[in-house]
């Protein structure tokens, strides 16, 4: 049977962005047709400056509304990343594989480690290494599909080449996983400046629809989101990003395509005003089961231990033979 991992990290609230690039699918598809993991991956969120309080705050939130989401623990695994110790164990194996070259060329490091440098916060040396633990992540499970954002197919790509050196050097151990970014919204923009990707870390906050934002809130951001000053309603991403950004979550909400989109609006105003209320209606359920969620913190942990359980006991065989194959001791 395929194996699908895939992970969300609890440095903001979640967007529309995790929704639709990632979340959605996991809910109505993968963990119907495969073995599918899906992991809060905390250990993560320690790359950037963060508060510990609010990162087992957010860890706790992400799960909640992955199950909020539609996640069916009986249908797949739900856990969080730092209760499963082979993460770190394989992750250090990687880094032994991976070099310091290709750490480096990765987008993701460059704009945050820029960020960083722009707020006057150093760097932390595990933004650089992040990707080694990203595929150890995917590689302990053997998974054969990780369904992700446009955002993270360059460090899948990362994920690939090291599975592939590791095997050659040291033996078959991994399977050699592939992206599946979704056929739309896989890059949902932010709606105050339509060039950068939406992204829960953000600081400016008007052009993020958080999954937990009111109604009202997610009204007001999207009939201020920019636009451009041509005439009518065209899909054009390269010449009109913000208009195309918008028709790209219409299209994700209602399964029509963006281009037969645009032909039946006249005014962005219109266009505005269909995706706000499309928005509001496809989050409506989730809120509701979120809230359910909150008054029952039992489950939530319920859930997360048997999930750790399981994943425990699917990366350790593999994490236990990339050990061995590599030239360390088995203990004794
Ligand atoms: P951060 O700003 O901390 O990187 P993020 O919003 O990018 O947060 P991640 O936890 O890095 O969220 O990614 C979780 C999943 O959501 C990944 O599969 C990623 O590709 C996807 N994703 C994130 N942002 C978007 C977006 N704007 N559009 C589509 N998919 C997205
Ligand atoms: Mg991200």
């Amino acid at each position: 049977m395929t194996r699908i991992f895939s992970g969300i990290k609890p440095t903001g609230h979640l967007t529309l962005g995790n929704y639709l690039g990632a979340v959605r699918r996991w809910v109505a598809e993968d963990q119907h047709r495969a073995e599918a993991l899906f992991c809060v991956v905390d250990l993560h969120a320690l790359t950037v400056e963060h508060d510990p309080a609010r990162v087992r705050r957010l860890s706790r939130q992400a799960a909640s509304l992955l199950l909020a989401a539609g996640l069916d623990p009986r249908l797949c695994t739900v856990f969080v990343q730092s209760h499963v110790d082979e993460h770190a164990r394989l992750s250090y194996l990687l880094e032994c594989v991976a070099t310091d070259g290709e750490m480096r060329r990765m987008i993701q490091y460059k704009e945050k480690s820029e960020r960083a440098r722009r707020s006057g916060q150093s760097v932390r040396l595990s933004l650089l290494t992040y990707p080694a633990l990203m595929a150890a992540d995917i590689l302990a499970y053997r998974a054969d599909e990780v369904p992700v954002g446009d955002d993270q197919t360059q460090h899948v790509e990362l994920t690939r080449d090291l599975a592939v050196r590791f095997n050659q050097k040291y033996g078959a151990t991994f399977v050699v996983p592939r992206a599946t970014p979704p056929a739309v919204a896989a890059r949902v923009m932010d709606l105050q400046d339509p060039a950068a990707k939406m992204g829960k870390s953000h600081d400016a906050t008007a052009g993020i629809v958080y999954l937990l934002d009111e109604p009202e809130a997610i009204t007001r951001k999207i009939m201020r989101a920019v636009t451009d000053s041509e005439p009518g309603v065209s899909y054009d991403p390269e010449g009109r990003p913000g208009v195309a950004n918008l028709l790209e979550i219409l299209s994700a909400c209602t399964g029509k395509e963006p281009a037969a989109l645009a032909e039946s609006y006249e005014g962005a105003g219109v266009l505005k005003r269909d995706t706000a209320e499309a928005v509001v209606e496809l989050l409506r359920p989730l809120q509701a089961r979120h809230a359910e969620l909150a008054a029952d913190a039992g489950y939530l942990e319920e859930v997360l231990h048997e999930g750790a359980a399981r994943a425990r006991a699917l990366a350790r065989p593999t994490v236990d033979a990339a050990y061995r194959a590599i030239g360390l001791l088995p203990p004794q």
